[in-house]
């Protein structure tokens, strides 16, 4: 079976991890710090946090921005349960905004519009998580100023774009946002197993991440409540957790860093060689704006008769074809109906969602296995 998505793993990045294993830290370590360092140089940000997984950043970012009882999240249903689920866990509501049907990503139209609305019900969000679904960024500029209309934080949850640009300038660095958030799980773009990181250029959001992070425990003497203590003296002055990522998955995702550029071309050239393999089919390739370099995490066609998507994909899977759907909207999964969602709620999505498969996109993946995948849906769509 040729799977959607698949990790590229180098000598290089083999002896970095059994460098890292033989070496005095195994858990969050220098290497921790200089992974941080490298991405945050990468993207354009100044603070960055790694932690056990971007769901687990997608936590520390909502507790630093003050998400809690009595207070909203809103975020695409087009997405990863993770991207609304953050959010519960704060025990804030959770609600969506429809997306936009060539860019799968949240519609800021949807969005103004709904904020209207919210205003005069007196629900509007206090954060906006922002899906860069399949590593194409959102129109970012367009949410941001929404964003201060409306005085609402901003999450960019980029799992699927590290190495993608926006404007020219990395995802990531935080232009239009409060904090953005990497995945580093296999499938994603670079990976470090299990892993995820959150950036910040606001230094109070920073220290709260880092903070609640370990236990919500301090040893920076600055901020003690106690300053006369000795050297085994620590505070903990918030309920925090043990997210830490560690020093063998930083030293996998420094060296998996270094081809973060190659990574992301290769994808975009398969990419590109499925748009033009395509286009004589019953479908529709996906779209990338003018102003974005997508990271292509996931390559994702909507097909013309949504009625034989199921027969399209047993019969690929059938051929060897690891195809895939992304994404059931999240607010008709059974959790988020107990909550009071409902299919019709957010059509867009929902008619995306019929008609969407996942073709394989990673970059080992050959032109023969591209053409392979090519045939086979010519002959099971003919
Ligand atoms: C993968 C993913 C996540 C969660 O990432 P983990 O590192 O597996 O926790 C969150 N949001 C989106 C959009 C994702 O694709």
């Amino acid at each position: 079976m040729i799977p959607y998505g698949k990790q590229t793993i180098s000598q290089g990045d083999i002896d970095a991890v059994v460098e890292a294993l033989t070496s005095d830290f195994i858990t969050q370590g220098p290497r921790v710090t200089a992974f941080e360092q490298a991405v945050a140089n990468k993207v354009g940000a100044k603070y960055a946090f790694a932690a056990n997984s971007a769901t687990s950043s997608l936590h520390l970012a909502c507790l630093a921005l003050g998400l809690g009882e009595g207070k909203r999240l809103w975020t695409s249903p087009n997405t990863f349960v993770a991207s609304a689920n953050c959010g519960l866990y704060c025990g804030a509501e959770v609600d969506f905004v429809d997306i936009d049907p060539i860019s799968y990503n949240l519609c800021p139209s949807a969005l103004a519009e709904k904020l209207a609305q919210a205003e005069k019900d007196n629900t509007l969000p206090h954060v906006l998580v922002a899906v860069h679904m399949c590593g194409q960024s959102c129109d970012m500029q367009a949410i941001h100023a929404l964003s201060k209309q409306y005085g609402f934080n901003v999450i960019e949850d980029a799992s699927h774009a590290i190495g993608g640009k926006y404007q020219g300038e990395y995802v990531g660095n935080c232009r239009y946002s409060d904090i953005t958030i990497f995945s580093f799980h296999p499938v994603k773009i670079v990976t470090t197993a299990e892993g995820g990181m959150s950036l910040t250029n606001n230094p109070e959001l920073a220290k709260a991440m880092e903070n609640l992070r370990s236990h919500g425990i301090t040893r920076d003497t600055d901020s003690l409540e106690d300053k006369n203590q000795g050297a085994w003296y620590y505070e903990q002055q918030d309920l925090g957790f043990n997210y830490r990522m560690t020093d063998i998955q930083a030293a996998l995702g420094t060296s998996q860093l270094s081809r973060l550029d190659e990574f992301v071309a290769r994808r975009n050239e398969l990419a590109q060689r499925y748009h033009e393999k395509l286009l004589s089919l019953p479908l529709k390739t996906p779209v990338v704006a003018e102003n974005t370099l997508s990271a292509w995490h996931l390559y994702v066609i909507q097909l013309d008769n949504p009625d034989c998507r199921r027969q399209v994909f047993d019969a690929m899977r059938a051929a060897g074809v690891g195809v895939h759907v992304h994404y059931i909207p999240v607010h008709t999964q059974p959790y988020y109906r107990k909550l009071g969602f409902d299919w019709g709620q957010f059509l867009a999505a929902e008619n995306y969602y019929h008609a969407a498969l996942t073709l394989p996109l990673f970059v080992d993946m050959t032109e023969e296995e591209q053409d392979f995948i090519v045939e086979s849906l010519a002959k099971v769509l003919a």
